[in-house]
């Protein structure tokens, strides 16, 4: 399984950066994990988007799905005239506020573009080879971390959240926790994200084998945040950089 940073930046995109997207691969089959600002531009320089299998948005904020309206117009103008329905799974009741913008006739683009279905805790959706499982974490409500599998492999991505037994849940025995790391330690328990060195807490007692941090904000200072979640989990962690690859197998 391949992970590719597409966005690793929080609420806001960095120069050069963009927000929410990680794209998942494994043989033919690539899911994007959340489409915010800028990450369909970066995904262009990886695959052509109209190859993916799948899209997940694990809660509604925009970071995480501004870019749906650009993968629309994408595939709606594809040179070879508007793609298949491509599987979008959303955080329910996402879908109102989407559309909600948009001209009707907008709103019948967007939805000749997608196949919508809503995320289900707990409900494994199967994707070519990949098994992606949703569960319930504590942010906006409702948020979705996404346990993506490929055979025994596991990838789990925290989605945005604060540390606590749900987030500590899903990512049990990760191979690899792609874990947010929105707050520097000054903003510790002022909202609902945690900390360089609260993810580095979870990928230890989760027994993660490695750990990426993600989704930061472009003033965070990155190399602190390295420094805080190594010291909390006892071993390197990576923070995030747009086209990082990360290459995940048995360890
Ligand atoms: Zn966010
Ligand atoms: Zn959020």
């Amino acid at each position: 399984m391949r992970l590719t940073v597409l966005g690793s930046s929080a609420s806001y995109a960095g120069p050069g950066q963009a927000c929410a997207g990680h794209l998942v691969q494994s043989g033919s089959t690539s899911v994007l994990l959340d489409c915010g600002n800028g990450v369909i531009a970066n995904l262009g320089r990886v695959m052509e988007p109209g190859d993916l299998d799948a899209v997940f948005i694990t809660h509604g904020h925009l970071d995480h799905f501004a870019d749906l309206y650009t993968l629309q117009a994408l595939l709606r103008y594809a040179p070879g005239g508007p793609s298949g329905r491509l599987d979008l799974a959303l955080a329910p009741g996402l879908i109102e506020r989407i559309l909600a913008p948009l001209s009707s006739r907008g709103k019948d683009e967007f939805l000749e573009a997608f196949q919508v279905v809503d995320l289900v805790a707990g409900h494994t959706m199967e994707v070519g080879g990949l098994a992606v499982t949703p569960a319930l974490v504590d942010h906006a409500d409702p948020t979705f971390a996404l346990l993506v599998e490929d055979g025994p492999i596991r990838l789990c991505y925290t989605a945005d959240t604060k540390l606590g037994d749900r987030v500590m849940a899903v990512a049990a025995g990760a191979n690899l926790l792609l874990a947010e790391a929105t707050l520097p330690q000054e903003y510790a328990g002022q909202a609902p994200h945690m900390t360089a060195s609260q993810a580095g807490t979870l990928a230890y007692q989760a027994g993660a084998l490695q750990l990426v941090l993600t989704h930061l904000w472009p003033t965070n200072d990155r190399e602190s945040a390295q420094c805080e979640a190594t010291a909390a989990f006892g071993s390197h962690v990576h923070v995030a950089t747009e086209f990082d690859v990360f290459d995940i197998g048995p360890q």
